[in-house]
């Protein structure tokens, strides 16, 4: 495979590792796979087979139903039926799709404005902003609040959209241990004496940046610890909630609601659209102050399109669904169902002797691996979609496959899932647990 140009690297030359050519061959089974229809419940994935020489596809156009454990649908509100759809259909007719312009422009439609003042509703803060993409959410605004002379410090498990917009924003970056306030606390006291007396703060700003619950480890972030670090070290925190918002709490409020703090004591509520509201795009939400600072600052509310009105309502039918002002009770049956499906499902698990990663109530649930398997191809054997993370997203020797959970998912569903998952880990010698395999 080692290809060499005269004198001077290839274009894709600094993606190309030994490891990486590897883990595409082992796991391609899951990665890049074509599917067709809604991704909800089950999937249909388009049948292919492969060349194994110069590893291209071809598809023999039929179509495989399967049960969908591997895309972020937490609620159910991805399955594309029922008042959601109906009402996005009709904002289609009224408002289309593409706008053309801006937010800063002409692009700031009513319906963005009343999705914003929902989201500060629901999230608990004064007011929000909304962008097309979670992911620029991150990687556009986290600049607009912070730059050289501060410190941001990171939890090191960060998603990759927060540490491109810490990089962006020129601040300097330090990293604490994953979801250890100890640590964070280490970093804090060095940051701010930097061998000085105490007194001496040496950063404009310091903001503290975690996530609410972290997609690879399925942990919780320890907020109450982290919120008591806050009198003593007078920072800023920005909480990542793309896979907690709607999917923790007993209201499905993210974090704070899990917990039951305020939400006063946190800065900057980030979260997205992508995974409990079967939509697309991100927010952010705080103060008054801090989102007009963000409206005149922020490159994703200046320089890009806003996002589109099928996509808001698909936001705003499903907050307020799960806020009950539908006048069903549907919203606290999905978020019930998303709770006992998840401790279902992990609890199971563990009980199986797996090495099972994650807190209990997270409705992603990581199967330790150590080495990306072809745990794929016995899932799809099955009629199982999942997805297996490695190296980059984990670290090098702790590859897993993620199960995510939806309130979508029936007790069938589950039981099925679980027979088959006990199955592949016999065949795959997976249940290190029970050969005591950690005690060598
Ligand atoms: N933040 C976190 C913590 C994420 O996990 C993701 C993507 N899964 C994003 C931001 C980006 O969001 P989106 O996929 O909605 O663009």
């Amino acid at each position: 495979h080692l290809r060499v140009f005269n004198g001077y690297a290839p274009l894709t030359g600094d993606f190309e590792s030994l490891y990486t050519r590897r883990l595409y061959t082992r796991i391609r089974d899951c990665w890049h796979r074509t599917i067709s229809g809604i991704p909800s419940r089950t999937l249909h994935l388009l049948e292919r087979y492969s060349d194994d020489y110069n590893q291209t596809f071809t598809y023999t156009g039929r179509k495989k139903e399967m049960l969908n454990l591997s895309s972020y649908n937490y609620l159910g509100f991805a399955q594309g039926e029922g008042t959601c759809a109906d009402s996005v259909v009709k904002v289609l007719k009224t408002h289309s799709v593409g706008i053309g312009s801006s937010r800063a422009e002409v692009g700031t439609l009513d319906i963005h404005l009343e999705l914003e003042k929902l989201v500060a509703r629901f999230v608990g803060k004064e007011e929000a902003m909304i962008f097309n993409m979670g992911f620029a959410t991150n990687a556009l605004m986290i600049s607009a609040f912070v730059g050289k002379g501060s410190l941001i410090i990171s939890d090191e498990l960060n998603h990759t959209s927060l540490v491109f917009g810490s990089r962006l924003s020129q601040a300097t970056i330090q990293k604490f241990k994953h979801n250890d306030p100890d640590d964070l606390e280490r970093v804090l006291r060095d940051a701010i004496s930097q061998g000085q007396p105490r007194t001496h703060r040496p950063w404009k700003k310091i903001i503290v940046i975690v996530e609410g619950l972290y997609s690879m480890e399925g942990s919780i972030v320890k907020l109450p610890e982290i919120l008591a670090l806050k009198p003593k070290y007078k920072f800023y925190l920005f909480v990542d909630e793309a896979h907690s918002i709607g999917a923790l709490g007993p209201n499905g409020k993210g974090v704070c609601d899990f917990y039951g703090v305020s939400t006063s004591d946190v800065d900057m509520l980030m979260g997205t659209f992508t995974k409990s509201f079967g939509a697309a795009g991100g927010y952010i939400a705080g103060s008054s102050e801090l989102i007009s600072h963000f409206r005149a600052e922020g490159f994703g509310h200046i320089y890009a399109e806003p996002m589109p009105p099928p996509v808001v309502e698909q936001v705003s039918m499903s907050m307020k669904i799960i806020l009950g002002e539908d006048g069903t009770d549907e919203g606290k049956r999905r978020l019930k169902a998303i709770l006992d499906n998840s401790l279902y499902f992990m609890r199971e698990l563990r009980k199986m002797d797996f090495i099972i990663y994650g807190d209990e109530g997270s409705p992603i649930v990581p199967l330790l691996l150590f080495q990306p398997g072809k745990i794929s191809h016995e899932a799809l054997a099955r009629d199982m979609a999942v997805v297996v993370v490695g190296y980059p997203a984990t670290p090098i020797n702790s590859a897993r496959v993620r199960f995510c959970i939806s309130a979508s998912h029936t007790q069938k569903d589950l039981d099925d899932a679980l027979k088959k998952v006990s199955e592949i880990g016999d065949v795959m010698q997976l249940k290190f647990k029970k050969k005591n395999w950690l005690s060598w």
